[in-house]
């Protein structure tokens, strides 16, 4: 737990979130500003800044994020029609919040290349 984090707040309950899913690992939430009819956030409960943190022993934390985004796809009827899994690592590619996430965007057409 980091106090001075977002979405360590988020998990402890310390600042509101539409929550969707969680369990020992990981926690699931709505994005404030959607970029799609679905877009979830998934976030491990261990406080880890950026993916150049990621490190062998939060392998359940890692796997949890995957097993969640999973789950969260059926759940939001986006498994079939497809959904995306992005992961922002620093400013230059857009993470604004220092705890790992990944997003899970679907309900439309994705395009390619990203902006
Ligand atoms: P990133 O820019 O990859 O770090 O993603 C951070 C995401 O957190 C952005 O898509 C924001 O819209 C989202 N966000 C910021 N504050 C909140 C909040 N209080 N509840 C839910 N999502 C948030």
């Amino acid at each position: 737990m980091n106090d001075t984090c977002l979405f360590c707040r988020i998990i402890e309950r310390k600042v509101d979130a539409d929550l969707l899913y969680e369990d020992d690992h990981v926690v699931a939430f709505r994005d404030i500003h959607p970029q799609a009819p679905v877009h979830v956030l998934i976030v491990p409960r261990t406080h880890i800044p950026t993916a150049n943190d990621v490190r062998e022993t939060h392998t359940p934390e890692i796997t949890g994020l995957f097993q969640a985004a999973t789950k969260i796809a059926v759940d939001q009827g986006v498994d079939q029609s497809g959904y995306r899994l992005v992961m922002n690592c620093h400013e230059g590619a857009g993470q604004s919040v220092f705890h790992l996430h990944l997003h899970l965007l679907g309900g439309r057409r994705m395009q390619w290349p990203p902006g």
